[in-house]
């Protein structure tokens, strides 16, 4: 018996998949660009710490999370790395434990700045931090126009050691024929920015602007790094870019069959009889549901697969659970596995599927498998 037989349900990672993903990057950005592994929100939910040990082996440079304590999480497992803490920490508490763990804290303002250098030169210490500039995203980052100024300001500053300038793309996922130039406006603000520091003799230490959706676009964001979240983890981040670079998802979602019911037609299935059977069925309780990350909204419009075909989830998703049409599958029995994200045979079903079902994003998919399913990796 394997530990996966017995779980109801499980999230499989493919750390190997994770490497590939990083080499086929890397080969894809060039030896002259650096790759920087986003791995936030438990590395989108494929687990934080042995996702980090598998891109370091792979090559990754340096890693980007979002909140403090996943930054901690990384430098209490051993891991050494730079690390870029890429959301905004504002107080105090959060800036001392920078230093003392050593992660990079992201500027987005002169007070960020001026707390940074009074808590890093009343320690004696040097403080890494990177400035991020807001070139069309409106989120975080200092207004580009006030770039130049700000580095001139943070070059002045000695407790401070600026390893780097950053902005984020808004739209780089578009396709095509949406593409309204927003990324083009925002490389182009970016480089006005670079370069009149060059101007000034400013160095800014490392730059970088491009997400997944931005390192497949194209070479002219990549500058000397780019900090890769979703394509790591084998996902596009949207249809037209899936094959720009070849990539493995790394991500499976398997469950089991806990019961199986021979039903007749017209039977109403799950809360609300949300579905009707229009045929005497055989239908499949499988042990996986909303609690733990399967959308409800995807009631009545997934499949699953089972010995490599499709069979289609009927009625509302439930907390626990979900009800699979089996009819046209009846060697499956209690116990049998299904595969809800992942492949079998020719078939596979991706987060992008999924969320293009269910009108959210793929990284909101990922972002949902829930702990209370054991992530085996494989
Ligand atoms: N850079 C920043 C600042 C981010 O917030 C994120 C994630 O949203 C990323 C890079 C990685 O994005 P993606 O998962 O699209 O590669």
């Amino acid at each position: 018996e394997t530990r996966q037989s017995r779980q109801r349900a499980w999230v499989e990672v493919n750390t190997a998949a994770i490497q590939a993903n990083v080499r086929a990057l890397q080969r894809h950005i060039g030896p002259a660009t650096q790759l920087m592994a986003v791995v936030k929100a438990d590395a989108y939910g494929h687990g934080a710490l042995p996702v980090a040990r598998a891109v370091l082996e792979a090559g990754a440079a340096c890693f980007g999370v979002a909140t403090l304590a996943e930054g901690v999480q990384l430098r209490r497992a051993g891991i050494s790395s730079p690390v870029l803490v890429l959301g905004n920490l504002t107080q105090p508490e959060e800036l001392r434990s920078c230093l003392r763990w050593q992660l990079m804290p992201t500027l987005s303002s002169m007070r960020e700045a001026l707390l940074c250098q009074n808590l890093a030169s009343g320690s004696g210490r040097t403080m890494a931090v990177q400035l991020k500039l807001d070139t069309g995203m409106a989120r975080l980052g200092a207004d580009w126009q006030e770039g130049p100024r700000l580095v001139a300001a943070l070059r002045g500053m000695e407790a401070l050691d600026l390893a780097g300038i950053y902005s984020h793309l808004a739209c780089a996922d578009a396709a095509p024929e949406e593409d309204d130039g927003l990324s083009d406006l925002q490389q182009r603000r970016f480089e006005s920015v670079l370069s009149s520091l060059n101007e000034q003799g400013l160095t800014a230490g490392c730059r970088h602007l491009a997400n997944s959706a931005g390192t497949l676009r194209g070479h002219r964001q990549h500058f000397d790094l780019v900090r890769v979240g979703l394509a790591l983890y084998g996902q596009p981040p949207a249809p037209h870019l899936a094959g720009v670079v070849s990539l493995r998802p790394a991500l499976q979602i398997h469950a089991r069959v806990t019961l199986l019911r021979q039903v007749g037609a017209g039977v109403g299935v799950s809360y609300g009889h949300r579905f009707r059977t229009s045929r005497p069925s055989l239908l499949a309780v499988v042990s996986i549901g909303y609690a733990d990350g399967v959308p409800r909204q995807l009631s009545n419009r997934m499949d699953v697969l089972f010995d490599g075909r499709r069979l289609p989830q009927v009625g509302a998703i439930t907390m626990d659970q979900l009800v699979i049409d089996a009819t046209e599958a009846p060697r499956i029995e209690v116990g049998s596995l299904v595969t809800l994200l992942g492949d079998q045979g020719g078939e596979s079903i991706s987060p992008l599927d999924w969320s293009e079902r269910c009108g959210t994003i793929p990284w909101e998919i990922l972002c949902g498998f829930k702990h209370r399913l054991p992530r085996l990796a494989v």
